[in-house]
């Protein structure tokens, strides 16, 4: 169904995805026509070097329910889905991979919980179907992540999702530059909840992630949602100290009561541990100090209010 004002746009983020397309279009045509509410179609073109931008074009050409965004050049994937929310339309957004890892079909599924209520629901990989390295890789970020993060991000769940407009215009207007987009989601808060599927493997082609785009991902996830690195310092200088001051106070009552200790060694060894001590925590330090700017020059909002009632009345804030 084609329509001035969708109710539900999809956003996909394409990368030299030429030898899918097709494949993805078909998918997404069969998808639509089971849909009764009016549809839009969001590719976003990250710079692609083949002819995936001359493809989305046609297609745009020729039907209206496709909108197209052509990026000046690759700028990654996450800053890809951040332009799709930002011209994003409809009510509901659901954001998917263009390599049909994500399978379109679980809309119906996505759909039924946002009618329930819920602000995002989110995709939670029980299978992939990818290489052992790949899996024991993400399967052990997360968990890190998980556990050192400073509010919870959900195990297993990528950009796969779908959320109201809503927390679509929250994430857009969160000016960060490096940008963890399954992360900021959980961070805005609403009602979240996650739902269980296989990801496939890739329809054709091969990952557009490089393992230099995936590590810089990692960290951004890691540096921009835990502040345990720096922390970890300051508790690696004070262990240090602390060892320091016990090896010393060893070494005197060895002198005093055995008198075994060569003249000088432990001496230059207390200071250096020492030393060695009190400049990690003072890195600790300056980084707690970093950390504060970091999250000042972030930007975020304080809070998010979901609603508020006021005279008896429910009033909802945007
Ligand atoms: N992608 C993108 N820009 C990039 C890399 C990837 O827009 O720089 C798109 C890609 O076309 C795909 C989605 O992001 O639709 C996920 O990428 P990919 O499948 O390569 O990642 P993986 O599934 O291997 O993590
Ligand atoms: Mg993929």
């Amino acid at each position: 169904m084609v329509a001035e004002h969708p109710k539900i746009s999809f956003v996909i983020p394409l990368y030299n995805e030429s030898e899918i397309f097709t494949e993805l279009i078909s998918r997404l045509r069969k998808l639509i026509d089971r849909i009764t509410d009016p549809c839009e179609i969001i590719f976003i073109d990250d710079g692609s070097k083949d002819n995936t931008a001359l493809l989305m074009q046609e297609l745009a050409y020729a039907d209206k329910k496709y909108h197209c965004i052509f990026l000046s050049r690759n700028f990654g994937h996450q800053f890809a889905v951040s332009a799709g929310l930002e011209f994003a339309m409809g009510e509901y957004i659901m954001v998917l991979d263009g390599d049909l890892q994500d399978p379109p079909e679980l809309f119906f599924e996505f759909y039924k919980k946002l009618s329930e209520g819920y602000d995002v629901v989110y995709g939670i990989r029980k299978k992939r179907k990818e290489g052992v390295l790949k899996r024991a890789t993400y399967y052990l970020f997360y968990r890190i992540l998980k556990s050192i993060s400073a509010y919870s991000i959900p195990l297993d769940s990528g950009d796969f999702a779908m959320i109201t407009k809503r927390v679509a215009k929250i994430i857009v207007k969160m000016p960060e530059q490096s940008r963890f987009l399954r992360g900021m989601r959980s961070w805005v808060g609403f009602k979240q909840i996650g739902i269980e599927y296989e990801r496939d493997a890739r329809g054709a082609g091969d990952s557009k992630y490089s393992f230099r785009q995936l590590l810089k991902l990692g960290s951004d996830g890691v540096f921009n949602f835990s502040t345990f690195p720096i922390k970890f310092f300051t508790i690696l200088g004070v262990c240090c100290m602390m060892s320091s001051v016990i090896y010393f106070l060893y070494t005197l009552y060895r002198k005093m009561f055995y008198n075994d200790v060569p003249v000088g060694f432990p001496a230059l060894l207390f200071v250096i541990i020492l030393f060695g001590g009190i400049q990690l925590l003072s890195i600790g330090v300056i980084g707690e100090y970093v950390q504060r700017i970091f999250s000042q020059v972030k930007n975020r909002p304080l809070y998010l209010i979901s609603k508020r009632v006021v005279n008896g009345k429910d009033v909802a804030d945007e």
